[in-house]
């Protein structure tokens, strides 16, 4: 008779739980996976994927008018958001049959329950009331977003119920100022939506580079986001069919939705962590070690529920470095130090490495090389979009150490540079690389220039 139910329990069928369930059932292990909603998680079912279908969506009045330029005549145009959500959902309902088939082909059993911890070793499935064992047990349940308590916050949104709404709304009040935030604003904006975004700060998108910060804001303007920093509402009233968003500084906004994007935290609450010693941290974390192992032997996490760096791609190679570790006899660890990421704002953003800021703070002997111009199709299509790029290269090592990119398939290019730079290439190299032209990424090859301070320029 085997000691435990399972060799591996899996509680959160999301991107990092499903990679883990199914590694480490590849590798002969018994594998159950329980999830309380849909299998696929925040990524496939509320977030990356359904949001990306959105941003498709929202580009095309935008490109209607581009089209005029180059010779095209496109009739009256209208959008019908019903059609969007029903053929978004059909594409997210396709995938969940995916990752289930895949969890199944795999030989992982899926429960379809809510799952708590009862010991270290015994998981409570709250649909049956049933308890099973198993020598490890896995947390990959994610994070939920994050509210700020305040008058009238129940009228509030969250992307949880964007992605669901009966209509588009005519006004729409976006809060917070990082990735959720301007993806959603550049959603509701592009589908015609007039969209406010508040944040409460003096310049959105902190952590990202200070000049991808100010650009993008610039450009989020132009296309006609009503932008405003240093603005915090301070209380919520819903009057006849509509929101009265109180500012801090006494502002009134009416509007028909207000969206918070304000952050999200680990789903940790009532999981019976404390009760057997899994050590959480301030944000309600589960802290682990390099091999996602909790302060438990044989409790695991991996994902947003760890705070690390809440990214899908991160979450899934969490989930597999956990599975070869432990189940195929490999010691991996993840290295979180370089990560490229996109932000699908419009226009989109790709960073990979060190800001200019956190390079300078590190050494102040960097380099800098960066040039902001219109991509060739604005020359006919009449955009004001302006695209930007730059590279914070180590003035002593000549090594690339941060790529900071805006505009049209940022997100596609920074993948590509991403190895680069995680190879730990030089500026002489992305010189040595012949440009590939007409493109726009031709200008990370032929960056010659190094910029200097404004003051300094005048000096020379
Ligand atoms: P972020 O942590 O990116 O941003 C939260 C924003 O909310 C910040 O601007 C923060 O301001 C603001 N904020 C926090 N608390 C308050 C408050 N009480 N009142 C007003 N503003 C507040 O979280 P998101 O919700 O945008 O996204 C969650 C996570 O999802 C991100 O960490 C990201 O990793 C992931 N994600 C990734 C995407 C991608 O890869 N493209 C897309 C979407 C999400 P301040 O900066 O001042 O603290």
């Amino acid at each position: 008779m085997p000691k435990y139910d399972y060799d591996l329990f899996v509680i959160g069928a999301g991107s990092g739980g499903v990679r883990a369930a199914r590694i480490a059932a590849s590798y002969g292990a018994k594998v159950a996976v329980a999830e309380e909603y849909r299998v696929g998680g925040t990524c496939v079912i509320r977030g990356c994927v359904p949001k990306k279908l959105l941003v498709y969506a929202s580009h095309f009045a935008e490109e209607f008018e581009e089209a005029a330029g180059f010779g095209w005549t496109v009739g009256e145009t209208s959008f019908d958001w019903k059609t969007l959500v029903a053929n978004k959902d059909k594409e997210i309902d396709r995938l969940n049959g995916i990752y289930i088939r895949n969890l199944q082909n795999a030989g992982v059993e899926i429960i379809e329950s809510r799952a708590t911890l009862a010991d270290a070793h015994t998981v409570l499935l709250a649909g049956t009331g049933k308890k099973v064992t198993a020598e490890r047990i896995l947390i990959a349940v994610g994070a939920t977003p994050f509210l700020p308590d305040l008058p009238g916050i129940e009228h509030a949104i969250t992307s949880n119920e964007a992605f669901h709404l009966e209509e588009l709304p005519r006004r729409v009040v976006v809060v917070g100022g990082g990735y959720i935030a301007v993806e959603f604003t550049g959603i509701f904006n592009g589908l015609g939506a007039a969209t406010t975004q508040l944040y409460r700060g003096p310049l959105f998108m902190r952590g990202f580079d200070d000049d991808l910060r100010a650009l993008l804001a610039e450009e989020m303007t132009k296309k006609g986001v009503d932008l405003r920093m240093n603005a915090d509402i301070a209380a919520i009233e819903k009057k006849g069919g509509e929101l009265c968003l109180t500012l801090a500084n006494g502002d009134v906004v009416k509007t028909d939705i207000v969206m918070y994007a304000t952050g999200r935290v680990p789903n940790t609450k009532g999981l019976g962590l404390e009760s057997v010693g899994v050590k959480l941290g301030k944000s309600g974390e589960i802290v682990v070690d390099g091999y996602s192992q909790s302060s438990v032997p044989g409790i695991y996490a991996v994902g947003d529920v760890t705070d690390r760096a809440n990214l899908t791609p991160v979450a899934i190679r969490e989930g597999h470095a956990f599975a070869d570790t432990v189940y195929g006899g490999r010691d991996v660890k993840v290295d979180h130090s370089i990560i490229p990421t996109a932000v699908f704002s419009q226009p989109e953003l790709g960073t990979v490495g060190l800001t200019e800021a956190d390079a300078r703070a590190r050494d102040p002997e960097i380099d800098i090389y960066k040039t902001a111009f219109r991509a060739m199709k604005s020359t006919l299509s009449g955009s004001q979009e302006r695209s930007f790029m730059k590279l914070v290269v180590d003035a002593k090592t000549d090594k690339v150490l941060g790529v900071h990119l805006m505009g049209p398939a940022s997100g596609e290019l920074i993948q590509a540079i991403g190895i680069a730079v995680t190879m730990g290439a030089t500026k002489a190299q992305f010189d040595a690389t012949i440009a590939v032209h007409p493109t726009a990424a031709e200008e990370l090859v032929t960056l010659r220039d190094k910029w200097q301070p404004p003051a300094q320029q005048a000096a020379d």
